[in-house]
């Protein structure tokens, strides 16, 4: 079953084109791997699929079998789709487990039992091997990069989203924090082995832990490449002006 599909997808600023027709789609349980030079549009793509305001789009993005064309990203979020955000926002006042149990609550008919939220909450900080205070904080404020990272993941496992798409997840992590926040995303993989995940990343290191499907590389705001996993060692030798 396919998860996701784009179809078309142009994103332009300021009648800039950022995005040229963009194609592609992943498969339920899928780890799809995004690589292009610095520039190539592959943060424009994360968040046009997640519908940020900035861009104007074109083009079909189907999530499930519903059309997410017409939605904000608050809506796209609560259709199960997810973004970690290279430069995660703070918010002063605000602690880590209030505005996760909103999170959850805002995706729920009836919302979660604080007993049942809690467990759920001190089981994933637990595979984030986060101190149980770190539930109390206030939302990146004073976090370490290492930290901002791991909320993030913490945030996906808590909402255990369709598709996530993880830009640069990898980067600013040290390798212990690396294995720790991969093996987050792992678990949840394990628990919910349909959802698919987009992993943009420059490195291999992410790669090896994710175990990805399949791998399309970006440039000018297009696609020049689709492949299997051998393409990632291809960038690796000779980079990516062999693709035009
Ligand atoms: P990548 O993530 O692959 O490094 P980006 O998606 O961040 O690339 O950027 C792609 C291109 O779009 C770049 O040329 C960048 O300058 C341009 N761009 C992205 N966001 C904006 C913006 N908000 N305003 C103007 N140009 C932008
Ligand atoms: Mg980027």
């Amino acid at each position: 079953m396919t998860l996701l599909r784009v179809e078309n997808l142009s994103a332009f600023i300021e009648d800039k084109k950022i995005l040229d027709k963009i194609n592609l789609s992943l498969e339920e349980g899928e780890v799809l791997v995004i690589m292009g030079p610095n520039g190539s549009g592959k943060s424009t793509l994360a968040q046009s699929l997640m519908g940020s305001p900035i861009y104007e789009q074109e083009g079909n993005i189907i999530l499930d079998g519903f059309s997410l064309n017409e939605l904000s990203a608050d809506e796209r979020s609560k259709k199960g789709l997810f973004l970690s955000f290279q430069h995660p926002a703070s918010i002063e006042g605000v602690t880590i487990s209030n505005f996760l149990r909103q999170a959850i609550n805002t995706r729920l008919e009836t919302p979660i039992r604080l007993s049942e939220y809690k467990r759920e909450l001190n089981k994933n900080m637990d595979v984030l091997k986060l101190d149980s205070s770190f539930s109390q904080r206030y939302l990146n404020v004073g976090h370490s990069g290492g930290e901002k990272k791991k909320l993030e993941t913490l945030q996906l496992l808590m909402l255990k989203p369709k598709v996530a798409i993880l830009d640069e997840t990898d980067s600013g992590l040290d390798v212990d924090a690396l294995k720790i926040v991969t093996s987050g995303i792992n678990t949840i993989k394990k628990e919910h082995p349909k959802m698919g995940i987009i992993v943009i990343t420059h490195y291999n290191k992410i790669l090896e832990y994710l175990k990805p499907n399949r791998v399309i590389v970006l440039k000018k705001g297009t696609v020049v490449k689709e492949g299997e996993l051998e393409l990632i060692k291809q960038i690796e030798e000779n980079g990516y002006e062999q693709f035009t």
